[in-house]
Parts: C-alpha cells; structure tokens; sequence
C-alpha cells in the first residue's frame, strides 16, 4: 500500500518562474545583454558563495545585510561560506584573482539571497543584474554606467523613473564628516527613532537614510556630506552631473541618499519608479567603491556599477502598466502528423534549421486530439500530413487564425514546404 506523499513546494520567499511569465525575465535578460554588449561589457560569471569575508569586508558588519539578512554556512570541510547577498563583491573577488586588463567592464546576472521577510517584491532568493568597471575613475565612467541603466530602463518600457544621485566622499572628506554628522546626532539623540537613539554611533550615516519621522525630523537639519566634499571629490560630482546633463540624462541630488553598503565612494545613485508608491521603490542604483578592491586584498584600484533586481523591474513595468512584450516567444508552426513516419520528423527539424519556431504533438494521437493541442499552442500556422499528404508527397499549410480554414488552406509539395512557410511567417 502505497499512500501519496504531500507535494514539495519551493521555499517560504522564493518562486519558480514558468512561461508565460518567464518569457518577460528572457526578453529582459536579452535587452539587459544587448544594451552591455552596445557599451562594451563582457559577461562574468562567479559562484553563488564565496568566503564569508567576500562580503562582510565590503558590505561592513554593521550593515543590516550582514547582520540579519545573509545566508552563512559551513560546508563539509568546516569552511564558512556565504550565499551572495548582492553583485558587486563577488565580481571584485574575481577581478582581484584574475588581474584583468583595465578597465575591465563585465555585466552579470545572478540570484542573490537575503533571508527577509517575505512581501511583494522581496524575495530571499531574487535576482539581479547589473554591470561594473574596475581601473578607472574618469567620471566619464560614471556617466556611462548611469546612462546604460537608463537607456536599458527605456527600452524595457519604464518611463516614469526618477534618478537620484549623490556623492559619499572619500577617505578624506567623510571621516571629517561624519565627526561633524556625530556631533550632531549626539546633540540631538534623543530625538532620534527608537532604534536609532541606541544605534546611532555604530553607523551614523545610516540615520540620514532612515525612514522613520523622529529621524527624518532630525537630520532634516543636520549637516549633508554634499556640502562637506573636498576638492577633489566635489570636481569629481560636478563632472559626473555636467555629463549627465550633456547627454541628457535628468538626475535630482538627494543629499540623504546613503547605499546600505559600507564600500561605496563619491558618486551613489538609485532609480525611483514613481509607479511603486514610496516604499521599496528603486529599481536599480550603483555608484563607486574606489577602496573595495583593496579590502578584498587587490591593488588599490576605483569601480563603479550598478545592478537591478529582475522581480522589481517587472513589479514596475506592471504598475506602469507596460504590456508590450519583449521578445517574441511564440511558436510558428505547429506540425499535425498522423503518419508518423520519420519523413515528417525530418520536415520539422528543416523547418527548425530555418529558424522557424516549430513544435508538434506527440505520442501517435488522433488527428482531432493533435488539433488541440496545435490550437493551444498559440502558432499560427499548423502543417498537416495524413495519409493523403504522405501518398501524395505533399504538405497542407493550414492558418490557425482563419475563419474559413477550409477556403484559406493550400497543399504545397513536400520540397516547397520549408521556402513556403519561411515566407509566411516573414509577411
Ligand atoms: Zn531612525
Ligand atoms: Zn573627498
């Protein structure tokens, strides 16, 4: 006796995606390639875990990220491990490792864990893609960088985005900074949200980015590090603004925006989508991280990228609005067989060489069951060989989208089928 076992079902925060759905993820993918490709990147791929210490260097162990959100483990061999909680650090570790000609542009997608609290949008298993630069920090760099994710965003038909750009300084103008920030914070502690009031010592700009009113109240007149830059870094921003502005990318300063990570320098930037109300609404941000290399023990050397996640970038296109598809992923043909003769088998895979999208059913069924299946499979074009057709060396080209199929379907001899049918699916 055996009783059914309960079906498994994919972890609590992650999800499968399957078609139709999944043929937005390959039409964004294949936008994601072919706008890097245009600027220049090369794919990377690294592992999905890396030594624990890939991360909390770069990311900082006062980051929310580290303290309750990664996925740390020990493997067999009692080494600690972490699953990739973001892009950027695992690629660093590969650019530190293979010591690439600069500058080296290389463009990923990747899944990456956080163990959150599940809610729309949020995933612990998500994923992400985005490019970065190591070798150069030309603000024209950044200005590329920026433009790329825009005209990506553009192009998968997000039009309502705002960008929001700062700068974090560098070793030099932010710890003289975030003495003055602290003094601040300190005069007004009391103030602060709950967590904050306790908290604020151990990261204090991460109180600037805090969402909750006693600190927004607070900081509203505190000290911003924009007024604070030195020399250097300020030209750096002015450049970084006046190219945007020269290829006609609309950014707006947000003095607050301070990135959850430790390793960012000088110039931070998200995309907002309006459409996705006021929280968890960036779709994608970046910015420089000119120290990361050497903290994951590389040769001092500047970056830059930025990264998106897949699920929000749809959740926007959605709340947008946006249905056009991104790639066609429909089928042209669907082959009805009733002779199952090898002859046919080798029809599909000329049609299939001609890249013509072609399936068939299977398992010998009847002519009226194949129909169905050939109606299902949104082709347009279904060819038919029965007995008839065989005997006749011939093929039936049938529209699916036809009224009157039986005035509208033509017989095409068996060596014209392929040319015949390239032809009507071009028109
Ligand atoms: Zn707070
Ligand atoms: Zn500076």
């Amino acid at each position: 006796m055996s009783e059914s076992l309960p079906p498994f079902r994919a972890p609590t925060g992650t999800h499968d995606v399957l078609a139709p759905e999944s043929a937005l993820w390959e039409g964004l993918v294949a936008s994601f390639a072919e706008f890097a490709y245009r600027y220049g990147f090369s794919l990377v791929m690294t592992p999905i875990f890396e030594d624990v210490g890939v991360f909390t260097r770069g990311i900082g162990e006062e980051s929310e990220v580290f303290q309750k959100e990664m996925y740390i483990f020990e493997d067999r061999g009692e080494r600690r491990f972490a699953l990739r909680p973001e892009g950027t650090a695992s690629v660093v570790r590969a650019f530190v490792q293979h010591q690439p000609t600069t500058p080296w542009k290389a463009w990923y997608i990747t899944p990456a864990f956080r163990y959150e609290r599940p809610q729309a949008g949020r995933y612990r298993q998500h994923y992400q893609l985005g490019v970065e630069v190591l070798g150069t920090d030309d603000p024209a760099v950044d200005v590329e960088v920026i433009a790329l994710a825009n005209n990506f965003y553009a192009a998968i038909g997000l039009k309502n985005l705002r960008l929001l750009i700062n700068s974090m300084g560098d070793e030099e103008c932010r710890p003289r900074y975030i003495e003055l920030l602290s003094e601040y914070l300190e005069a007004h502690q009391m103030e602060l949200c709950d967590e904050h009031r306790e908290m604020w010592r151990q990261n204090p700009l991460r109180v600037l980015d805090c969402k909750k009113e006693a600190c927004i109240r607070v900081t509203s007149g505190a000290p911003m590090l924009i007024d604070h830059l030195c020399d250097n870094c300020r030209a750096h921003f002015d450049q970084v603004i006046a190219g945007l502005s020269a290829i006609g990318v609309e950014s707006f300063l947000s003095p607050r925006l301070v990135r959850g990570f430790d390793y960012y320098t000088r110039t931070t930037f998200e995309f907002i989508a309006e459409s996705l109300g006021n929280a968890q609404n960036a779709v994608g941000g970046g910015g420089r991280y000119d120290k990361l290399s050497e903290q994951l023990g590389g040769k001092a050397t500047s970056g830059i990228g930025f990264g998106s996640g897949i699920e929000r970038l749809l959740l926007a296109r959605q709340a947008e609005g946006v249905v056009a598809p991104l790639l066609k992923r429909t089928l042209d043909v669907f082959v009805i067989d009733t002779t199952g003769g090898d002859s046919v088998t080798l029809l599909i895979e000329q049609l299939r060489a001609a890249g013509i999208a072609t399936d068939r059913a299977y398992d010998q069924r009847s002519m009226k069951a194949q129909m169905r299946v050939a109606d299902k499979s949104g082709a347009r074009w279904a060819l038919l060989v029965g007995p008839e057709e065989l005997l006749a060396g011939e093929v039936t080209i049938r529209d699916l989208r036809s009224q009157d199929f039986e005035q509208t379907q033509q017989r095409v001899a068996r060596s014209q089928t392929v040319s015949t049918v390239a032809h009507l699916v071009t028109k």
